[in-house]
């Protein structure tokens, strides 16, 4: 096909010639790449793949069950695939797990007791953490039971304090969390190797410590996962990577056999555990979505890193670097003034499949110090796997996207939010 059809159908959607021609040579230089991206995919789908003929992922799987969900055959083999795929004992992924934030408090609440220290040596975790481990006073905190906490942070360059590691580890110290994606942050993401370094440096000291990893936005980026390289338990949210779009709700925790049922004693009830919880209807979705999670991951990959080039390109800050690995999906520019970040989220907003014709403001979210504006056109109400942006108005006017379940989509929003901010005059592509 030539490359005019394509043209054509863009600007049938109000992209310029001028923009089309600077994006598709942006595309061009990324092929390469993307080849990449593309075997990392292959390999992570015939995982997935062989993790369900493995444990004969059948029809009377994808049924569900009512009540109470004893003998949730369907529940019970996804928990077995994702055992599998994550090379773990077990694992738990269940609806009643409301998100991400829920699966990691699960994950933190089920393995601590009173008199425990939880060490972070990889620096703040993500906002919502804060107030699940009390470092901001709030209801229900592991603070409130009794569970101390330390923090290590990593040094100016990114690498690990490895000496204040050591330092902070003492009889107390049960559980180690580490966070794989920078979140909203500008530390670099930590690679999956880079994890198994500061498992083996923690593990070297204190054998027992329960190394876990914040897994969100990890997953299948990479061929190994951080279950590969010694953690104990990886905990993430099914409205990202795992779930492929199609989960509408969801966390999981796979690990050691021990860390699982005790996070499955806490959902549910002591005594009860993963015996109970009905999967009701959604089988389906959470099978279908884990089995599209590779390649649905490679096409947010491949839009975050045309993002990174095309604003890199235009003289932005770009975190990561057009030209760095990835690790996570997440992109940030940094667009420095109120007017780009707001035109960047009208754009993705225009290009979404659901509410394309609203457009988004900043406004007053609770729990934030500044306003935000959020350009968000999903089926799942909140799925950030989904093409989805925010960014905080206030310096340094950044906006932080992913996403996209398809390359071709991901290509489309970010084409058509420089659009917005060329229409809007702030940026020209004419001396470039
Ligand atoms: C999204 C995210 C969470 C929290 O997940 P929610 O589903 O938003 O509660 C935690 N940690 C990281 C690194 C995340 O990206």
């Amino acid at each position: 096909m030539s490359e005019n059809y394509l043209k054509e159908m863009y600007s049938s959607l109000g992209i310029s010639e001028e923009v089309f021609d600077f994006s598709a040579a942006v595309v061009a230089q990324l092929k390469e790449r993307f080849a990449g991206i593309d075997e990392v995919a292959e390999y992570n789908q015939l995982k997935v793949l062989k993790a369900m003929q493995k444990h004969q992922v059948s029809e009377a799987c994808l049924l569900g069950t009512t009540g109470y969900g004893y003998n949730d055959l369907g529940r019970d083999t996804l928990e077995e695939v994702y055992a599998s795929v994550f090379h773990t004992e077990a694992a738990l992924v269940r609806p009643q797990i409301t998100c991400g934030t829920h699966a990691l408090a699960l994950a933190l609440m089920s393995n601590l007791r009173p008199g425990d220290e939880l060490l972070s040596p990889v620096g703040k975790p993500y906002d919502t953490l804060e107030e699940v481990i009390g470092i901001r006073p709030s209801k229900g905190s592991l603070a409130e039971y009794g569970v101390t906490y330390k923090q290590v942070d990593l040094l100016p360059d990114g690498s690990f304090d490895f000496e204040n590691i050591r330092k902070s580890i003492n009889e107390k110290t049960k559980l180690v969390t580490i966070q794989r994606s920078k979140g909203y942050q500008t530390r670099p993401t930590l690679s999956v190797e880079r994890i198994g370094e500061v498992i083996s440096f923690i593990k070297g000291i204190k054998p027992d410590i329960i190394c876990m990893v914040d897994n969100c936005y990890g997953e299948f980026v990479e061929t190994k996962e951080p279950s590969d390289v010694g953690a104990d338990m990886v905990v993430g949210s099914l409205i990202k990577n795992p779930g492929g779009g199609l989960a509408p709700i969801g966390g999981y925790i796979a690990g050691k056999k021990e860390c699982v049922e005790n996070a499955a004693y806490r959902l549910t009830s002591p005594g009860l555990g993963k015996e109970v919880g009905a999967s009701l209807g959604i089988l389906p979705q959470f099978y279908q979505g884990f089995f599209l999670a590779p390649t649905v991951t490679a096409g947010a990959l491949k839009g975050a890193i045309f993002a990174a080039n095309v604003y890199e390109k235009l003289g932005f800050t770009v975190v990561p670097n057009g030209s760095e690995s990835r690790h996570d999906i997440i992109q940030a520019v940094t667009f420095g003034t109120e007017e780009g970040v707001v035109a960047f989220c009208q754009g993705i907003q225009a290009a979404a499949p659901v509410d394309s014709h609203v457009v988004p403001e900043p406004w007053d979210m609770p729990g934030y110090d500044a306003k935000v504006i959020m350009a968000a056109g999903a089926f799942v109400s909140g799925s950030s796997i989904e093409l989805s942006a925010d960014g905080p108005i206030k310096p340094p006017f950044a906006v932080y996207f992913q996403g996209g379940l398809t390359w071709q989509h991901a290509r489309f929003g970010i084409t058509k939010s420089l659009q917005t901010l060329v229409d809007k005059g702030i940026v020209s592509l004419k001396n470039l």
